[in-house]
């Protein structure tokens, strides 16, 4: 379709103001072209998981190492080696890009820590940032956010971008039907379109149909990325991939009031609490050491690196000392939607959730499997398995380190569903080293560009700090790239 007449005119049309977006925008508009961000969400909700993540960027040391992690993390799920190499060069980049904006990297204080798979080639390439004065609380993506405010990027809240318009002979994408206020506007693109619309955590047909191992799942971050970049570009026949990758899953908590999860900070993997605490599934059994340090959902089973295994409903199940001991939830979170949008504060001791019925509570173990919809038979073998367990501190099950205490001999009990939580999806339409969104043919869509967690690199393992990292490095790209084209007439 060729529309007549359009209601907005530009050179570049980003569709997505969160970490990708930043940086293809101002890119191209330091190239010296006219661009309009897109922005789905109302302001203050916009910068997507950027705003919410734990702020760090990736910013690798040596090219060639960095090649070889990648080239581990993507293990079998093969990449093309044009791919790998663009993003080791670039990702060594991060840093002076941001010092050239105005940035001020700082390397977080935790290495080598944060290196998640240190037992991979390559490994000690990698190398944590972020802007301001520690990570977390959205400091990063405040100093990414003032590089477009600082310039004259138009920007458009609440007008998702719903459509590409592609030209029916030369498959050219010629611009982008957006909506707002439920009315259609037509805006021309001269030189193309850069989606940057993040994942599709938030669509629970893509869930189910897509990532492996869960009906459903939730996201720890914004609720704003539904999927829409998928559908675009496979509306104009791009090709995807890494659908079936993503950040998770991991167990937390969902409750109607919010549409993100939280963090259950019982389950922190160094944190110990007083009193007996195990997760079950719908049988009434454990399934997993509770407390296992996951990379990012993924676990060994069998020696493969694989998604955590989250039979629903899940089931954190207690006792008073654990109850009075702490808030379940973290508190003091420096990251995710719910803390940092929403600002829930959880009670100190528990009480008030108690009162919302997210915990529940009964004076026996039988009386809580009926409230909760279990086998009281199993969930009492399951107590009792775990009890005589810890006489000796020995999880012989899934052999957990932590938290070996058995349940008090008496009531009352306490029982809260958890549920799969994800960060991100890593899947969507495949692109190049150019950043060009590619049909299955392998050419690219003339005039459309992608950056960020909409059709990410990632193919199997994540290494933290690579999502925003890769933000960074292919939003450049894709605002290089774009700037150069020559506008259509
Ligand atoms: C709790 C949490 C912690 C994390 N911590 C880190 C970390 O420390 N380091 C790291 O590298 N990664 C981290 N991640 C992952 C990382 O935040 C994301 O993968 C990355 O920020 C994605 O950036 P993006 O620009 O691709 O998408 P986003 O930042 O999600 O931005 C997408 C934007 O597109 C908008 N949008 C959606 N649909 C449309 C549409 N149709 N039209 C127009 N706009 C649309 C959305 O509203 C949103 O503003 C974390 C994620 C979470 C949830």
């Amino acid at each position: 379709m060729r529309p007549n007449d359009w209601d907005r005119e530009t050179d570049v049309v980003v569709l997505g103001f969160g970490g990708a977006g930043v940086a293809a925008a101002v890119t191209a508009h330091d190239l010296g072209s006219d661009v309009l961000i897109l922005e789905k969400a109302p302001e203050g909700h916009h910068g997507g998981n950027t705003r919410i993540a734990a702020q760090g960027y990736l910013n690798t040391e040596d090219s060639e190492q960095a090649a070889t992690y990648l080239e581990a993390l993507c293990g079998p799920y093969k990449v093309p080696d044009a791919m790998i190499q663009t993003w080791a060069r670039e990702m060594c980049l991060n840093n002076d890009w941001m010092r050239s904006l105005g940035g001020d990297p700082q390397e977080h204080q935790h290495q080598p820590e944060g290196i998640e798979y240190p037992e991979l080639p390559g490994a000690f390439c990698v190398h944590k940032f972020h802007d301001g004065p520690t990570y977390g609380y959205t400091f990063t993506w405040q100093r990414l956010e003032s590089f477009v405010t600082e310039r004259d990027i138009a920007i458009e809240y609440e007008m998702p971008g719903c459509e590409l318009i592609q030209d029916g002979d030369t498959r050219e994408i010629l611009g982008v039907r957006a909506e707002k206020n439920g009315k259609s506007i037509l805006i021309k693109a001269r030189k193309g379109v850069v989606l940057t619309c993040g994942g599709f955590e938030n669509n629970q047909e893509m869930i189910r149909n897509y990532l492996p191992g869960v009906s459903h799942c939730y996201p720890s971050g914004t609720p704003y990325n539904e999927g829409d970049g998928v559908t675009m570009a496979q509306a104009v026949g791009a090709d995807l991939w890494h659908m079936n990758n993503y950040a998770g899953p991991s167990m937390a908590i969902k409750v109607p009031d919010f549409p993100a999860t939280m963090s259950v900070q019982a389950l922190h993997f160094s944190k110990e609490y007083p009193g007996g605490m195990i997760i079950v599934g719908p049988d009434g059994r454990r399934f997993y050491d509770e407390k296992f340090k996951h990379r990012h959902g993924k676990v060994p089973i069998n020696g493969v690196w694989s998604p955590m295994h989250v039979p629903t409903p899940m089931y954190m199940i207690f006792d008073q000392d654990m109850m009075s001991a702490a808030p379940i939830y973290n508190k003091n979170p420096n990251r995710g939607w719910v803390p940092v949008i929403e600002k829930y504060d959880w009670s100190d001791d528990n009480s008030a959730e108690l009162e919302k019925g997210w915990i529940k509570k009964a004076d026996t173990m039988e009386d809580l499997a009926g409230i909760i919809g279990l086998d009281a038979g199993a969930l009492k073998a399951t107590i009792e398995r775990w009890n005589a367990q810890m006489a000796d501190g020995t999880d012989a099950d899934y052999d957990r380190k932590l938290m070996l205490n058995p349940f008090a001999a008496s009531g009352p009990y306490y029982a809260m569903e958890l549920s799969p939580s994800m960060i991100n999806t890593q899947g969507g339409p495949k692109r190049n080293e150019d950043a060009r969104v590619l049909k299955p043919d392998g050419n690219p869509i003339p005039r459309l560009y992608s950056a960020g967690e909409l059709g990410s690199i990632y193919s199997y393992l994540y290494q933290g700090t690579g999502n925003i990292g890769e933000c960074l490095a292919f939003g450049r790209i894709a605002g290089r790239n774009v700037a150069d084209e020559t506008p259509w007439t």
